[in-house]
């Protein structure tokens, strides 16, 4: 069976003139994992670009893959300074990417409620990182 992307890209943001944003949230089992996973869903729900799948690039899978290389903006969400969801993307040699740490928000690991107040922060925190960033190079 061909190769495809999982998923078709979106261009729906309002922060990135139009790009395709795609958004990797570590979604680690610890609490700050599962507040970075409700982050990235939740700006996905509100347009800010498309969560996509971080196994699908730790797996090398094609399409997924390059669907990330393709993308005119990354934000990789990690929850902890363990740094998963970076380290995925660089590993798979995707570079120029945002990124937002869980943990440097003041919510530390193991110790912090999912709430909805958690993610907006960390989805705040994403949007602020998107706008800041330039077009990536490989785009
Ligand atoms: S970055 Fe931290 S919370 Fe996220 S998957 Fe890795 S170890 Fe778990």
């Amino acid at each position: 069976m061909a190769d495809k992307p999982c998923c078709e890209p979106v261009a729906q943001n309002d922060c990135c003139n139009g790009a395709t944003v795609l958004i990797y949230p570590c979604s680690g089992s610890s609490d700050v994992g599962e507040i970075s996973d409700h982050a990235g869903r939740l700006l996905t729900r509100e347009g800010f670009g498309k969560m996509h799948c971080l196994a699908g690039i730790g797996g090398r899978v094609p399409g997924i893959t390059l669907s990330a290389q393709a993308a005119g903006k990354i934000l990789a969400i990690d929850g902890c300074p363990q740094d998963c969801a970076s380290k995925t993307l660089s590993v798979a040699g995707i570079e120029d990417f945002s990124r937002v740490r869980v943990t440097d928000l003041g919510m530390p690991k193991g110790k912090t409620p999912v709430t909805e107040e958690h993610t907006r922060v960390v989805a705040e925190k994403g949007i602020e990182a998107l706008r800041a960033s330039a077009l990536r190079a490989t785009a």
